[in-house]
Formats: structure tokens, sequence, C-alpha cells
């Protein structure tokens, strides 16, 4: 399949928008989805829709297999081990809270720590706020250079014997470039920490292998993918998915049952307690196979020449700061214009067409370190042209031209 040629497997991107084409430009929010995954929605509803794993009848064994195979190419697809490392989850959001919520709870004491950053999503901080407000451990946080990123070094400097987890973004959503999770892996052990990777922005850009990178968790989302909202995957090496209490409780997951106490099944059943997401799962697995006969490498290199074009562009802009490192972006653009809101700025945009994110992006430590309460923020896909990015330079000037006129003085 040709790059070129992927737009057409996007039935959404083809209408207009207050008359203009629409330009969207928001897939680091939610990536639009191809007709291969709203085929495979359909066809199994249309066809197979059973619950899972008690049914006896052919439905519910066909709706086994394919929820199933979904994890078995879940697990093939970030080069797991094997596919009991794949818990099937609500989204990135739930699955570090399942891994804050059971091990942290249990591995973390007084006076231990646990290490984030400040450019992490919400999502990869609040869950470990409260788990050190509830075990007494500190979160420590590895100090940000001007331009947001860290430092080898200070990630040396910040993790200690006293550290059991760290949680840190592949990539974060503001700034668009990779971490060395590698590497920080490499310091975690050394000191005997665990470490969680948010994946939730990376895992549709770059190609993602757990046991290269060595992480321990690693979290992602569905629908950054071109997969359905509602499924996220949480990968655990297994040994220590094996020692994790479940935190949620039900049917589906369990083993026996008496009436005062009951036994699980093995990871990764024990932590999908009741109904599983099954069509959000096969849905997942359509987005897996439509992104892997593209190839990850070929995404890889469009959206970072996407995003190189646009940076050359609005550096060349007046009144526009570019927020975050210039170089190895991927996938997305953080910007503001003097005097006019990012939300104005969104809205306007929006009048020819163009879809950005405004808002502080669930990083409000982030946005307080750039002194910014709020920014612009445009993302790039598989089905962006530089056809997109002008069409938003030309809003960008067209917003520019517009609040001039309407400001005071
Ligand atoms: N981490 C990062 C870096 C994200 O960009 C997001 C989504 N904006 C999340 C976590 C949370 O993902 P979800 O809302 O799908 O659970």
């Amino acid at each position: 399949m040709n790059i070129s040629d992927v737009r057409e497997f996007f039935p959404i991107l083809h209408q207009t928008i207050n008359g203009c084409p629409l330009a969207y430009l928001d897939s680091a929010a939610s990536a639009q989805k191809p007709i291969q995954v709203i085929e495979a929605l359909t066809h199994y509803y249309e066809q197979n829709n059973a619950n899972v794993h008690r049914s006896v009848h052919t439905l519910g064994s066909r709706a086994t297999e394919a929820y199933e195979g979904a994890r078995v190419r879940t697990a093939r697809f970030i080069h797991a081990k094997q596919a009991e490392e794949i818990v099937f989850t609500r989204g990135a959001t739930a699955s570090i809270n399942l891994v804050a919520g059971s091990y942290a709870r249990a591995v973390c004491k007084e006076g231990d720590e646990i290490v984030v950053s400040a450019m992490e999503h919400h999502s990869n901080l609040l869950p470990w706020q409260q788990a050190a407000k509830t075990t007494g451990a500190v979160l420590k946080y590895i100090p940000l250079q001007a331009d947001g990123s860290f430092t080898i070094q200070e990630v040396e400097n910040t993790i200690t014997n006293r550290t059991k987890i760290v949680a840190i973004s592949h990539i974060s959503n503001v700034l668009g470039v990779a971490n060395p999770v590698q590497q920080i892996a490499q310091i975690a052990h050394k000191h005997g920490a665990v470490i969680m990777v948010d994946g939730a922005q990376s895992i549709a850009h770059i190609k993602v292998n757990v046991q290269e990178l060595d992480c321990d968790f690693y979290a992602f989302s569905g629908h950054k993918m071109s997969g359905p909202t509602g499924i996220g995957v949480l990968y655990g090496k297994k040994a220590l998915l094996d020692g994790m209490e479940p935190i949620e409780f039900g049917g589906e997951m369990i083993a026996e049952v008496g009436l005062h106490d009951a036994s699980w099944k093995e990871a990764p059943w024990k932590f999908e307690g009741g109904t599983p997401i099954v069509a959000g799962a096969i849905g997942l697995g359509a987005a897996i196979d439509f992104l892997k006969q593209i190839g990850l490498d070929v995404i890889e290199a469009h959206d970072k020449q996407l995003t190189r074009y646009a940076i050359e562009q609005m550096k060349r802009m007046e009144h526009l700061t570019l927020y975050g490192p210039e170089e190895g972006r991927c996938g997305l653009v953080t910007f503001n214009m003097d005097h006019i809101h990012p939300h104005d700025l969104a809205t306007v945009l929006d009048m020819y067409g163009v879809a950005i994110r405004a808002g502080h992006h669930c990083c409000q430590p982030l946005m307080r370190h750039f002194g910014a309460g709020a920014t612009a923020r445009a993302s790039f896909y598989l089905y962006n042209t530089e056809a997109d990015v002008d069409q938003l330079l030309n809003g960008l000037n067209k917003a520019a031209s517009y609040f001039e006129g309407v400001q005071p003085g």
C-alpha cells in the first residue's frame, strides 16, 4: 500500500467543513479510522457478536477466537514474548491506573520513590500522585530543560536505590520527540526499579519493540492508532503481571468463587473483569493489520517529514512561538500566536476547515514550565499531506490579520 493512496481509505476525510476541505490536524488527540477498521467492526456485529470465553455455541466460539486473536496480533505488533503479556483495557489511562493501583500500592513503602517528569500527560501523572499519597512514597521529578526535554544525565541524577517505579512517556503529546526509554530502563533496572512507559503517542508513529526497550510495562490506546475508542493495552512482563493483584473484581476474571472468598484466573484474564471489550479488540487488531501493511517505518518517515515541513514554514512567521525541541519531532507542532488565545485561533481555523487542538493538552505542569496557560497544537498522521499544512498556514495568516483588526491599539 502506498502512503499517497492512504487517504482513500478514510471516509471521514472526504468532506468539507464550512465550505473548505477538511484538514484534520488533531490526530494526537484521536486518529481517524480507515474503512478496514470500520468494516471489521461492522462484520463482527453483523456476523459474530456474542459474549466470549463462556459460550459454547458457534457465535461464542467465533467471538472468543477473534478476541483472543487480537491479543496475539497485538503481542506480535509490539514484539512481546507472549500473548499473555497483553491486558486489554479501556485505554492508556486505564492501563497506567492498573499498574499504579495494583503494582505501586503493593511495592512502594514510606520513603520509596516514584520518578516521573513534568512533561507527563495527566494520565501518567495523577495515578502516581495518588499512589504516592496512599503509600507514603515520594514523587520525584526529572528536571526539565528550557525546551521541555530532559537529559539522560538528569535521569541518572534522579533515580536512586529508593526508586521503585519510573513512569515516563515514550513521546510527549506536547513535545513530539521520543525519550530515550531504553537507556532510562537500563538506569531504572540498575537501581532495582521498574519502568512504566506511556506509549499513547508513540505507538502510532514509531516501531515499538518492548523486548528491545526492556520496559516492564507499556501502555497505549487503540483510538490514537486508527483503532476504535474504548480499547487500550497494558503490556507487562509476564512475571510482573503474575505477581499483581487485580483492581477490578467480578465476572470473567475468576477461577473459583465461594461465599466469602474467590480465586482468580491467570494473567492477563484476571485483569479483565466483566464482559471484555470484544469489538474494540477486534477493531484494534484490524488497525494493527492496516498499519503493518503500510509499515511503521514508512509512517514515521512521513510524519517526521510533514512535521519538519510545518516547522520550517512556521519559523518564518512573525508573532509565532514554537514550543519544544526542534529536532527529531514526529507528528506534532505546539505553538502560540502573539495576542491570540489558542481557543480563538482554533475557532478561526475551524472556519477554514482546519481542525487543531487548543488548551493545556492535559499537561498543566509542562504548560507552567513554558509560562503558557494554553497552546495550540497541530498534529499529523499518515493521511495528512503538505496541502493540509498549507491550509493550516493559510488559516494562521488569516487569523493574524483578523485579530490585528480587532485588537485595541
Ligand atoms: N498519555 C499521552 C501522552 C496521551 O497523549 C494521552 C491521550 N491524550 C494519554 C496518555 C491518555 O490516553 P487515553 O485518553 O486514550 O486514555
